[in-house]
């Protein structure tokens, strides 16, 4: 089945990435979210139709002697990846083959308050869980998920894996227009964050046409929203197009910055003037900054 293998992708965020879809005949979901790329569909609480564990590691085996160099091999699906059955089986056989390369899964965080899921994301080198809002009220509106599903229960489970997960844990936030991008959400969001203590958040918004009719957020927005999640490694991802503005930043300036927040190079890059750019680097000759690597993306951050 070689629609169980997409890729290599080099992405922004993780380097160049071998996808393995675990539903790759149809959408099963446990949510139907408004911005979901794929067609809405009913949700399901588990996967049936799904290629067989001995499918997908020969599928990446084939892969694997093809492509060389790669960063990460992705857990993905049509749906949620950690619905497919054998779960635990299909990784520690990854384990066995995958070598230096770093093994991530892309969950949308309803299952991770079960132990046994737990259990099977803590042998992974990644782990990548959504997390859109925390009012109950706008994640029934926004991710439409799976009855008995509580976004309380997700929260909970998310610290409780943080608590034994020793790899790199990254939330994703994806802003829809008129739904979870005012400042009460993303300051409710803060808090929350700060007690689950992920080593990254990725902040994004639609740039696919969604299942239903919603719009993303203007980038400027995102940044306003983005500036609300404080002391947190927080990766922004602009649209392809984005001119922004430079501004300029005196080495004081930097420092103040990058102590509110660590900053990624990607940010820098796009929002520092000529001269902002000077002074960052002498702020780094001069060993007051230094560059940390979550998950495939550089943060400068201050010597504290
Ligand atoms: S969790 Fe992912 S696959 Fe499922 S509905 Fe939401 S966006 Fe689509």
């Amino acid at each position: 089945m070689s629609n169980i293998i997409f890729g290599p992708i080099t992405s922004r965020r993780f380097g160049q990435s071998l996808g393995i879809d675990l539903s790759p005949s149809s959408k099963q979901c446990n949510f139907d979210c408004l911005y979901c790329e794929l067609k809405g569909a009913k949700t399901v609480d588990k996967a049936s139709d799904v290629p067989s564990v001995t499918a997908v590691l020969n599928a990446l085996n084939e892969a694997l002697l093809k492509h060389h160099n790669l960063d990460v091999i992705t857990l993905t699906a049509n749906g949620e990846p950690t619905l497919y059955p054998e779960l635990d089986t299909l990784v520690d056989g990854i384990i066995k083959i995958k070598k230096e390369t770093k093994l991530l899964i892309l969950s949308n965080g309803s299952t991770i308050v079960d132990t046994s899921i737990q259990n099977i994301l803590s042998k992974l080198d990644i782990v990548k869980l959504s997390l859109d809002c925390v009012s109950p009220k706008c994640f029934k509106k926004l991710d439409r998920a799976h009855k008995g599903i509580e976004i309380n229960q997700i929260i909970e489970g998310m610290k409780a894996f943080r608590k034994r997960y020793l790899g790199e844990l990254v939330v994703e936030i994806l802003v829809v227009d008129g739904l979870n991008d005012t400042l009460d959400e993303f300051k409710a969001l803060n808090a929350v964050l700060h007690e689950i203590k992920p080593d990254r958040i990725d902040v994004g918004t639609i740039d696919r046409p969604p299942a239903y009719e919603v719009k993303g957020v203007s980038i400027e927005r995102l940044l306003e929203l983005a500036s609300l999640l404080e002391g947190l490694h927080v990766n922004i991802a602009y649209k392809k197009n984005y001119i922004p503005q430079k501004r300029h930043f005196n080495e004081e300036e930097i420092l103040e910055l990058l102590k509110r927040r660590p900053q990624s190079f990607e940010d820098i890059a796009l929002c520092f003037d000529e001269q902002s750019l000077e002074n960052l680097n002498s702020l780094v000759e001069e060993k007051c900054l230094y560059v940390k690597n979550i998950a495939g993306v550089d943060f400068y951050k201050v010597v504290l």
